[in-house]
């Protein structure tokens, strides 16, 4: 085995390295090369070197350089060395982390990571914590403990008896949504639109003083980081206002959360921790690899009643925190691996630092395609910046020139009506001349969209 592992090394150091020169989306030829890919099934085995060659000279080229420090697009965080290493290694391991008593190294890491991500976003110490594929999985956990509790109070047993004939719950969401929620409560049988809908105000965040009265048992679901604008609801007022009369709130903090960790951007989301289960991602702005999502919950006991396998596994009972206690899946990586080294590495200054650089790095973007020309359309509170380059058509064929001219890569979006191109910066990588040079980059291919209007519109 060493001789592949260790070529397997060299092959991703050698990618890690390109990355700062290469263009950042594919280039077209490598993504038509892909056909390469399409042989027959082997009919005999092969060598793994082979495989390995293959994988490496045909997929890599034909990737976005994601990790890379200058992709903007979405809100995608690069791997932290250190997290990549520890993720490398718990491949190795293998472990089915399902349960503290086979793997107990996984669990123990897990549990330490999740004392430390309390500690470190300002929530209830002894919260309980589900270490998931993403922000949407951590949503559905979340809302799944909402839906066990708020019907548990009104009599009724939803894991066991379903939906079916139970007391109705109300669903109260903010206008601005992520989609994300939206498909969480669908799965929940809550119904995608079956939603009260509480007006936004320009950034995109909840009008507290708009939300209905709450009558039954009912859940809200609030949002820091907008994925547009980056804005956060007002959530302590909103859990003042609907909590006293038993609503459960509910907070998606994909990347917003992490404001909590950086103490400038801190006010943003000051007495989120009010609320009864949070939703984040650490594959976003932890960077750490690909897949890793975390909820929160106040009440552990209706998350494990969610979520545990049989009802011996229930909490009070279990010697040990058993990580599929609160996960939808039972077999699972040891995920929380790579989180426990990101933070050990970084320790509470590092990830203050991350935050508050890549929104610096935000407010930088801002000014410079400002005083280009560019139009900024929102409050640069954090990491995303809104940015629109005459109109909509010329928006659109600067995004497109950008994507193709390779120095960076920021996506398309509609915010309130306008199109926009959305920057989020979100990479421990990324420094400021990375920012100068991608917001020359865009200025001059606005430049030159807008001399060269396409005839196809
Ligand atoms: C990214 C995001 C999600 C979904 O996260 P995944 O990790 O893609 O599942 C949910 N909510 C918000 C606000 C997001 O930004």
């Amino acid at each position: 085995m060493d001789p592949l592992l260790a070529d397997a090394a060299a092959r991703a150091s050698r990618y890690l390295a390109s990355l700062p020169a290469r263009p950042v989306a594919p280039a077209p030829a490598a993504v038509a090369a892909l056909t390469g890919f399409d042989e027959p099934l082997p009919a005999e085995p092969g060598a793994a070197a082979d495989t390995l060659r293959r994988l490496d000279e045909l997929g890599s080229p034909a990737t976005a350089a994601m990790a890379g420090p200058r992709f903007f697009g979405f809100v995608i965080g690069g791997a932290l060395p250190v997290s990549l290493a520890a993720n490398w290694l718990a491949g190795a391991w293998d472990q089915n982390a399902a349960l503290f008593k086979p793997t107990p190294s996984a669990a123990k890491i897990e549990a330490v990571a999740l004392r430390w991500l309390t500690d470190l976003l300002g929530l209830p110490a002894d919260a309980a914590g589900a270490f998931v594929t993403g922000a949407t999985v951590a949503n559905f956990c979340a809302l799944a403990a909402a839906r066990h509790s708020l019907l548990k109070r009104a009599g009724w047993a939803v894991e066991a008896d379903g939906l079916f004939g139970a007391p109705p719950l109300t669903v109260i969401v903010g206008a601005e949504i992520h989609p994300s929620v939206t498909k969480s409560l669908g799965l929940l049988g809550l119904g995608r639109n079956r939603v009260v809908k509480v007006p936004v105000d320009a950034q995109g965040r909840m009008v507290a003083a708009a939300l209905p009265e709450i009558k039954g048992p009912t859940v809200v679901c609030t949002q820091v980081g907008n994925v547009n604008t980056g804005a956060c609801d007002p959530v302590a007022e909103i859990c003042r206002r609907v909590q006293p009369a038993g609503a459960w709130v509910h907070v998606d903090g994909a990347f917003g959360l992490w404001a909590a960790a950086a103490p400038s951007r801190r006010p943003l989301v000051a007495g989120m921790e009010a609320a009864d289960s949070w939703a984040t991602d650490a594959h976003k702005w932890l960077n750490v690899p690909y897949d890793a999502g975390l909820a929160f919950v106040r009440d552990g006991d209706a998350l494990r009643a969610a979520m545990a396998i049989t009802a011996e596994y229930l909490p009070t009972q279990s010697e040990f925190r058993n990580p599929a206690d609160t996960t939808p899946e039972l077999s699972r990586r040891a995920r929380g691996v790579e989180i426990w080294a990101a933070l050990r590495t970084l320790g509470r200054a590092g990830v203050a630092d991350l935050i508050e650089r890549n929104c610096a790095q935000a407010r930088r973007f801002a000014a410079v395609l400002a005083a280009g020309g560019a139009e900024i359309l929102n409050d640069v509170a954090l990491n995303q910046v809104l940015v629109a380059f005459s109109d909509a058509d010329t928006t659109r064929r600067t995004i497109e020139a950008i994507q193709a001219e390779g120095t960076c890569w920021a996506g398309i979006t509609v915010w309130q009506g306008r199109t926009a191109m959305r920057i989020s910066v979100s990479n421990w990588a990324t420094t400021e001349a990375d920012v100068d040079r991608s917001a020359d980059a865009m200025l001059r291919c606005w430049r030159a969209a807008a001399t060269r209007p396409d005839a196809s519109g």
